[in-house]
């Protein structure tokens, strides 16, 4: 009886599973546990109308298995989009891995979470993301052919960061013909935050172009061999988003586009690599568009890294991988046409494109 009161009061409360904020019509959830190997893992299949779930795993020292649950959900759903829009038959999913990488992760935890990987029979495929190696999924190959991102020497394709740079670089050049009305980046004035894997890349592409590069970075050491190498202007971290510049890159965080930080921008243009760039989809795309500020959406220019990973799938090379992360230029000029014409954000837009896909697909597979 008293447990009876206490059901009900609860599910007046929340609705624990799908009335999570992040629970956007998907297609599945499944949580994966293992003592002996203390693995704690979520997969989160969002949608799989296009084909096969494919995104990465990452493991992460969540400070609640709720806020490992949300960022499954919401990583899953922008990988359904992602690929959706970049015209890849590919679904949307992504995996969490509860733990620190760098004390938690061993080769028994990675199998394990392979043989769950395994037991979706190809729904679901994984690649690498945060927390993750290459070598990571060559153990999780061991036990499931459902995995990507692995050694080139075992038939992957190796490190996606420098094409993802490549796409994010189509993008930019992509929004400077709209914004500009030329898509060379010479003498303009590109701040990239953030010069890790595909930061540092995208820096050598803009400098062999002729732009001014700046650059910031928590990283006080990486800054210093990036001005040395290229010739970069170090930001501290305090004059990022006023900074003088006609670029902004986001390659480091996501959400660095918010109430703070979008009335401080002097940058035309935000085109950069980031994840989730924008805190609030809605709001500060719209807030973006207002102040004339042309957005390439992050989930579509930097889609170089699932295009490499894709290849692993169809079997094509690096010439067809280069072909289609070229295309984003294309893509993006679409987008900001009908971003233009529709009177919706960049944002809304490829997102209503994207769907428009998975919609089409639907009604052709009911014919
Ligand atoms: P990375 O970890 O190699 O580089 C990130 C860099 O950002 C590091 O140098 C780090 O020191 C710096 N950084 C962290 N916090 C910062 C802060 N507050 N201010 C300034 N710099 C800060 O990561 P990466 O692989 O280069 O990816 C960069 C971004 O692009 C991430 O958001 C990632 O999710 C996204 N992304 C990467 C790929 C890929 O192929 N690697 C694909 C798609 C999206």
């Amino acid at each position: 009886m008293v447990s009876d009161v206490i059901a009900s009061a609860e599910i007046k409360k929340v609705d624990p599973v799908f009335g999570q904020l992040s629970f956007n019509d998907h297609e599945q959830v499944v949580f994966c546990q293992d003592k002996d190997t203390g693995l704690k893992a979520i997969i989160g299949i969002h949608n799989t109308v296009l084909g096969p779930a494919l995104g990465g795993t990452r493991m992460w020292n969540y400070a609640s298995e709720w806020e490992a649950l949300n960022d499954v959900l919401r990583l899953s759903r922008g990988m359904t989009y992602k690929s959706a829009i970049t015209g890849l038959n590919l679904g949307g999913g992504k995996a969490v891995i509860i733990g620190d990488a760098r004390t938690q992760k061993t080769p028994e935890l990675m199998r394990r979470f392979g043989e769950f990987v395994h037991s979706l029979s190809g729904k679901y495929i994984t690649a690498e993301d945060v927390g993750m190696e290459t070598s990571d999924m060559d153990t999780v190959r061991e036990v499931t052919p459902f995995v990507t991102g692995i050694s080139e020497d075992k038939g992957g394709a190796g490190n996606p960061s420098p094409i993802t740079a490549y796409g994010v670089f189509m993008g930019m050049k992509a929004a400077a013909r709209y914004q500009f009305g030329d898509d060379s980046l010479e003498d303009k004035k590109v701040l990239v935050q953030g010069v890790g894997h595909v930061g540092e890349t995208l820096v050598e592409y803009l400098t062999n172009e002729g732009a001014r590069v700046f650059i910031s970075d928590i990283n006080e050491a990486r800054l210093e061999a990036l001005r040395l190498k290229y010739n970069a202007i170090i930001l501290e971290s305090n004059q990022v988003y006023n900074a003088d510049v006609d670029i902004y890159a986001p390659c480091a965080l996501g959400a660095t586009l918010n109430d703070d930080t979008i009335g401080l921008l002097k940058a035309k243009i935000v085109a950069g690599a980031a994840n989730n760039q924008l805190a609030d989809e809605l709001r500060h795309g719209q807030m973006l568009k207002d102040r004339g500020i042309a957005y390439a959406p992050d989930f579509l220019i930097n889609a170089g890294g699932i295009i490499n990973v894709y290849a692993e799938l169809e079997g094509y090379g690096k010439h067809e991988i280069m072909r289609k992360t070229e295309n984003i230029f294309n893509t993006t000029l679409d987008i900001f046409a009908h971003s233009e014409n529709n009177g919706c954000t960049t944002h809304q837009s490829a997102l209503r494109i994207a769907q428009e896909r998975i919609d089409n697909r639907k009604m052709e597979a009911k014919k």
